[in-house]
């Protein structure tokens, strides 16, 4: 679904926007306790994770087999596992509606890794593209927002949005949004999950990394 032009990112609601509610307080960082595990979590889901996801795609065959797929179960899982993050990260809510970044990029969310696990299922991947894992892409894109930050450029523009983004935000549901849409975090929405909030992401994203690769080993077989 096209959506109508917004007058600015930050009136849209995006990826991980349900509740709106936002519990980023001072005690959030200072809390002496909270600080390995919210270090833990960078390290793991923010740098680790990204890297790995980009490691895997780059090992992906160009032409992607016809046969490979996972058996629908693990579809099952990857329903459950988003249902499970949209409840732990709810309390990112309010600062990715301030922000709103992560929806307005022109590329295709949907990769293989999705077409993969959703193959043999009623609700296949709409379409399945790797360059939002593409380094040439990333850095392109890095050094094009620096510049239009740094210089204020295209102050009046809006970005072109994600094809799904409607003025009520995703129009997907949350069960059928690509996988890097519920499991992607920067470092300004993990910083507003609290501990217990952390604690409960670790399962479902442990989920869905574990199917990522699975997607990966499933176009080795013969
Ligand atoms: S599918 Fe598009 S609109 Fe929906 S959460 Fe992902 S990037 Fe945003
Ligand atoms: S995840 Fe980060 S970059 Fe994306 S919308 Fe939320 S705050 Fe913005």
């Amino acid at each position: 679904m096209e959506p109508s032009a917004p007058a600015s990112a930050a009136g849209y609601r995006c990826n991980k926007i349900e509740a709106v509610s936002c519990q980023l307080t001072a005690d959030s960082f200072n809390q002496p306790s909270t600080l390995p595990r919210r270090l833990r979590f960078l390290l793991r889901w923010v740098f680790w994770y990204n890297i790995e996801l980009v490691w895997l795609a780059w090992r992906f065959p160009r032409k992607l087999q016809d046969e490979a797929a996972l058996d629908p179960i693990a579809d099952e899982r990857r329903r459950e596992a988003h249902l499970a993050l949209a409840e732990t990260t709810a309390i990112c809510a309010r600062v990715c509606a301030d922000c709103g970044r992560c929806c307005f990029e022109e590329v295709d969310r949907f990769t293989p890794f999705d077409q993969i696990v959703r193959r043999n299922t009623d609700i296949p991947a709409p379409s399945g593209n790797l360059r939002i894992y593409s380094l040439p892409w990333m850095v392109w894109n890095a050094i094009a927002h620096g510049f239009q930050r740094l210089f204020r450029l295209n102050r009046h523009r809006t970005p072109p949005p994600c094809r799904y983004l409607s003025s009520e935000g995703c129009s997907l549901p949350r069960e059928d949004r690509p996988m890097i849409c519920v499991s992607w975090f920067c470092p300004r929405s993990a910083l507003a999950m609290d501990r217990a909030a952390m604690d409960a992401a670790e399962s479902p994203l442990c989920v869905i990394e574990s199917l990522h690769r699975e997607a990966l080993r499933s176009t080795k077989r013969k």
